[in-house]
C-alpha cells in the first residue's frame, strides 16, 4: 500500500481564494473556501469544504483527477454521510485525456437474486407500501456499488492506491468535523426514523437531539472501517466481515427496544443475501453521447435515465428554438423538452432498455417527432403523451408518467493538469438512506431500490422500472462533460431525485442559450417541468419568470425550497478552469484551483 505524501501546510486563502463561507482545513492544513474559484494547475469542486480540501491537496500533490475524485468522495462519505457513501452508489464519467475517451462506471444498487416484481408490495393486502414503509426497511438495500467504483476507477485510471486515498476521509472521520446548519437539518428531518436503530442513534442522536452546529461530530467506527478496507481491500466489504454485519443489518434489523420517537410502521428485513454482496460487479456501459450545436454531450447511460433525458432535451431545443428567441420563450422551450424527455423516459427508461432504443431517444431524428410537439405560443397541456417508437411525424402514444421526487445524493467536479475530468454523482436515495447504520461500521445504508416504481405506471404499456432479480433500478443521476472542438468545456452534476435531470440541463441552457457566466448559471433560479401539470419552482424562478411564462399557459405547482446542489468546471479556451459550486443552496458549495489565477 502506497501512501500520500506528506501534505503540505499552505492556506490558499493566502494565495486570493476569497472566503466567503467559513473556510476548512484538510489534514495537511490546506484550507479552501467560497463557491467560485478561477486559474490553472487543476480544480475540484464539491458540496463541502473539508471535501474539496482534500481533493484539492491531492492535486496539489501530483495525484490525478480520479485519485482527487476519490479521496474527496471518502470524504464526502463522512462529512456528508446522509447523502452518499459506501453504504450507497452512483454514476462516475470521466474523461482521459491522453486516450481522449470518455469512459463511465455504473455503481448504481443491485436487487437481490430473490426479488421480483412484487418486492413492495404487501402480501397481507396486495397494495403496495407506503414510500416510507419501504424505505426504512431491509427491502429497499440493494447491493451497494460506491466502494465499487472507487476501486475500479483508481484501477484503471489512478495513480495512487485506494488505500491511501482512504488515509485523509479516515483522519477526518476520527478528529472529527464541525457541524453546520445542513448537517443538522439533515438529522432533524430522520429524527423518527433515525430513533429507530441504536447505532444510528448513538451516532446521529447524542442526547437524544441533532447534534448543535459547531458541535464536533466524530465517526471512530467509519474510521476503522476505511482502515480496513486500506488494509485488506475492497473484499473486506464484498466479501469479508463488514459485508456480514452489512447482510445482517439487512436481513435482521437491529430496532432499539426503545424508540424515542414512535415509527408508524414495521420495519420489514430484506432479501439481500452475502452472495449478492459478494457478486457485485460494476458495470462499465459506453457514454450516452450527442451533439448540442456544435458540442459533444456525454453522460451517463442505462440504468441511469439522466444521460438520456438530458440528451434529448437538448436535441429538442435544438431543433425547435426559433433564433432570435426571447428569454422567456428560451425558458419555455426548456420546460415543454423537458416535459417531453420525460414522458419517454417514464414510458422507455430502465435498466434494461436495449442500446438501440437508447440511440434512438438522443438521434435528432427523434427530436424533431417530439420538437413539432412544442408551439412557440402555447405551453401543452401536461402530462404529455410519450412519443410513439414507430411513429413518424408529431405521433404520440398514450398516457404519461410518474415524476418521483428525491432529496439527497452529492456530486463532485474533479480536473487535473493533464486535462482529465471526473464528474461523478452517488447517493444513497433519500436524505438518511434507509436510516440504518451498519452498528459498528460507521456508514448509513441505501434505500436504492425504491427508485423502482412499486407499481406499472404505464398503463396497458409495460414499465421499465419494476423490480427484478439482479436488476439496477433506474436512476435520474446526469454527470455530464461537454466537448468543444473535441476538448472538455463545461463538466456538471448535481443531486436532487429526478430533478437532476432538469437541474443538470438548465445549467446547461443557462451556459449555453440562455448567455449566462458558469456562475450565474448555477445561482440563477430554477424551476423544473417532469411533466406534471404544475412546475416545481424555487420561488424566485416564479418570482422572475412567473409572469411571462404563465401568459404562455404554463402553470405551477407548490414551491420548493431549493432544486439541487450542483457543481461544475469550465475549461476556457486558455488552458483555465473556473470550478463553480453552489452560492447559496444546500449551505452553498466549495470550489478550488491548484494555482489561483491573480486578479
Ligand atoms: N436515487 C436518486 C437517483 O438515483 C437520486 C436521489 C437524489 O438525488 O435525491 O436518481
Amino acid at each position: 500500500m502506497r501512501f500520500l505524501p506528506a501534505l503540505t501546510a499552505l492556506s490558499l486563502t493566502t494565495l486570493g481564494i476569497v472566503a466567503v463561507a467559513p473556510p476548512a482545513v484538510a489534514g495537511g492544513g490546506t484550507t479552501v473556501s467560497g463557491p467560485t474559484a478561477t486559474g490553472s494547475g487543476g480544480a475540484i469542486a464539491t458540496v463541502d469544504a473539508t471535501a474539496t480540501a482534500v481533493g484539492l491537496e491531492v492535486l496539489r500533490n501530483g495525484g490525478n483527477a480520479v485519485d482527487a475524485a476519490v479521496a474527496a468522495a471518502a470524504t464526502l462519505g463522512v462529512v456528508e454521510p446522509f447523502s452518499a457513501g459506501i453504504g450507497g452508489g452512483g454514476f462516475f464519467v470521466y474523461y482521459d485525456a491522453k486516450r481522449k475517451k470518455v469512459s463511465t462506471i455504473d455503481g448504481r444498487e443491485t436487487a437481490p437474486a430473490s426479488a421480483t416484481e412484487s418486492l413492495f408490495i404487501d402480501p397481507a393486502d396486495g397494495l403496495p407500501y407506503d414510500f416510507q414503509e419501504a424505505r426504512v426497511s431491509g427491502l429497499s438495500v440493494g447491493a451497494p456499488g460506491t466502494l465499487a467504483t472507487w476501486e475500479s476507477a483508481v484501477r484503471n485510471w489512478g495513480t495512487r492506491s485506494l488505500g491511501s486515498l482512504l488515509q485523509p476521509a479516515a483522519r477526518v472521520a476520527e478528529r472529527g468535523f464541525p457541524v453546520d446548519a445542513t448537517f443538522r437539518q439533515h438529522v432533524t428531518d430522520n429524527v423518527a426514523a433515525f430513533s429507530q436503530f441504536d447505532a444510528t442513534r448513538e451516532l446521529y442522536l447524542p442526547g437524544g437531539a441533532p447534534p448543535e452546529v459547531g458541535s464536533t461530530q466524530r465517526n471512530p467506527d467509519l474510521a476503522a472501517t476505511y482502515r480496513l478496507i486500506a488494509a485488506k481491500g475492497t473484499g473486506a466489504f464484498y466479501r469479508g466481515d463488514i459485508g456480514a454485519d452489512l447482510i445482517a443489518t439487512v436481513q435482521h434489523p437491529p430496532v432499539a427496544d426503545d424508540p424515542a420517537v414512535p415509527w408508524a410502521y414495521p420495519i420489514r428485513p430484506g432479501g439481500l443475501t452475502r452472495s449478492d454482496l459478494a457478486g457485485y460487479r460494476v458495470r462499465t456501459p459506453e457514454p450516452t453521447k450527442s451533439d448540442f450545436r456544435g458540442l459533444t454531450v456525454y453522460s451517463a447511460n442505462t440504468p441511469s435515465s439522466g444521460g438520456i433525458a438530458v440528451e434529448e432535451a437538448l436535441n429538442i431545443i435544438e431543433a425547435g428554438l426559433p433564433s432570435g428567441a426571447t428569454d422567456t420563450e428560451k425558458l419555455h422551450y426548456y420546460l415543454e423538452a423537458s416535459a417531453l424527455a420525460f414522458a419517454d423516459r417514464n414510458r422507455y427508461v430502465g435498466a434494461n432498455t436495449d442500446p438501440a432504443l437508447v440511440k434512438q431517444l438522443i438521434s435528432d431524428r427523434w427530436a424533431k417527432t417530439r420538437a413539432c410537439r412544442v408551439d412557440p405560443g402555447e405551453a401543452l397541456t401536461k402530462p404529455v403523451p410519450p412519443g410513439a417508437l414507430n411513429g413518424s411525424g408529431c405521433a404520440a402514444a398514450t398516457v404519461g408518467g410518474p415524476s418521483e421526487q428525491g432529496q439527497s445524493t452529492t456530486n463532485l467536479t474533479v480536473a487535473d493538469r493533464w486535462g482529465n475530468v471526473v464528474e461523478y454523482t452517488f447517493t444513497l436515495e433519500q436524505t438518511g438512506g434507509n436510516a440504518m447504520v451498519v452498528p459498528g461500521r460507521g456508514f448509513v445504508l441505501n434505500n436504492e431500490l425504491t427508485d423502482f416504481n412499486f407499481t406499472g405506471t404505464q398503463g396497458d404499456a409495460p414499465d421499465p422500472n419494476l423490480p427484478a432479480a439482479g436488476k439496477r433500478p433506474r436512476s435520474s443521476i446526469s454527470p455530464t462533460i461537454v466537448f468543444r472542438d473535441g476538448k472538455p468545456y463545461l463538466a456538471v452534476g448535481t443531486p436532487g431525485g429526478a430533478s437532476i435531470i432538469t437541474t443538470v440541463l438548465q445549467i446547461l441552457v443557462n451556459r449555453l442559450v440562455r448567455g449566462m457566466t458558469l456562475p450565474e448559471a448555477m445561482a440563477a433560479p430554477r424551476g423544473s417541468q417532469r411533466n406534471t401539470a404544475g412546475i416545481q419552482a424555487e420561488p424566485a424562478f416564479r418570482t422572475q419568470y412567473g409572469p411571462g411564462l404563465t401568459a404562455l399557459g404554463h402553470e405551477f405547482g407548490a414551491d420548493v425550497a431549493e432544486l439541487g446542489a450542483a457543481t461544475a468546471i469550465e475549461f476556457t479556451r486558455g488552458g483555465g478552469f473556473i470550478a463553480s459550486a453552489e452560492p447559496v443552496r444546500r449551505g452553498g458549495g466549495t470550489a478550488a484551483v491548484v494555482r489561483p489565477a491573480q486578479n
